[in-house]
This record gives C-alpha cells, sequence and structure tokens, in this order.
C-alpha cells in the first residue's frame, strides 16, 4: 500500500498541469487481495490482465497494451497467490520501455515479491526481476511468510528517493 500510495502521489504531481481522470493500477487477475484492498481504500482502478486456461500469470503483452495515461504503475508478483509462478518481469519491462518511448509516458513497475524476494536471488540469482530492471521503483517482500520476525510484519524498499515522494 506505501508503495502503491508513492506512485499515486508521482502521478498526482505529474498531473497538477493537465486534467487527469481516475488512476488505475495494471495487474494479473492473479493478485493477492491486499491490492483489492488498496484499490478499494485509496480510490485506484485495478485493471486486471485476465487469465486463460493454461496460463494462469499476467500476459506481459496484454498488461503493456492495458497501460494508459492514468495508470499509476503496472504490479508484477513473483511468487504469484494461486500457483507460486514467477511472473515475468523482464519481459514485461521490454514491452512497457517500447510502450513509454511510442507516448512519452513513464509507467514503472512495481514488484510484490512477497515470497519470490527471499527465494529468487538464491535459486535463480541470474533471473532479472528487480532493480536491475530500470522500470523497477518499488519492490516488497513479507517476511512473516519465512518466520523469525514478528507477526505480519513485511518490508517495501525503493529504486530512489525521488521514487518515494512522501
Ligand atoms: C502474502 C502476499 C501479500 C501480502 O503480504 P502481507 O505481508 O501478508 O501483507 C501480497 N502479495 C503476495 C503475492 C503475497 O504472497
Amino acid at each position: 500500500m506505501l508503495a502503491d500510495l508513492a506512485f499515486k502521489r508521482k502521478w498526482q504531481n505529474k498531473c497538477k498541469a493537465e486534467p487527469y481522470d481516475k488512476p488505475n493500477i495494471v495487474t494479473g487477475a492473479n493478485i493477492q487481495v491486499c491490492w483489492e484492498k488498496f484499490a478499494r481504500y485509496f480510490e485506484v482502478e485495478l485493471k486486471e490482465v485476465k487469465l486463460r486456461e493454461g496460463y494462469y500469470v499476467m500476459d506481459p503483452v496484454k498488461a503493456a497494451k492495458m497501460v494508459d495515461e492514468n495508470t499509476i504503475c503496472v504490479a508484477a508478483i513473483l511468487g504469484s497467490t494461486l500457483n507460486g509462478e514467477f511472473e515475468d518481469v523482464k519481459l514485461l519491462k521490454d514491452f512497457l520501455t517500447e510502450k513509454n518511448k511510442k507516448t512519452g509516458w513513464d509507467t514503472p513497475i512495481h514488484v510484490d515479491a512477497a515470497s519470490g524476494g527471499f527465494t529468487a536471488p538464491i535459486l535463480y540469482p541470474e533471473l532479472e526481476w528487480d532493480f536491475r530492471l530500470p522500470l523497477v521503483k518499488s519492490i516488497n517482500v513479507s517476511g512473516h511468510k519465512y518466520g523469525l520476525v514478528y507477526a505480519g510484519i513485511g518490508w517495501v524498499t525503493w529504486r530512489s528517493k525521488e521514487d518515494f515522494p512522501i
């Protein structure tokens, strides 16, 4: 929620000069319920990429297509809630970079690495899903899913100070 608030604030700052509509987040229909809560509490529309038979994560091509001028971020999941599968953040970055170039927008990526943030760096160190990809501006992880921490604790981290306009 804090990461999304930062995106919303950045988008609002950008919109000051021009008329704007309701902000939205593009994500897969496989998102965790906290994203639905965020959308409801903070008045952001969730634009969900539908899943299809045999493909249960966000399709990066469809996600990039859904992005419009009111998209505050595209949220990718590392460790999908449905089946644990990692979404292809690098491919998403490629399609989004192309779209940004064409439109002049600067739509960023958030990675919900609630579970995968702890396993990907160890199991697949060469997999690029994090700040190695320029459009990734923030990442969250859930410490409480692995134990040895306070109940319910999680963390969010930002790429740079500019990405945290709060
Ligand atoms: C668990 C989980 C969350 C929620 O994180 P909490 O730390 O429990 O608030 C969000 N997204 C994904 C993908 C998760 O697995």
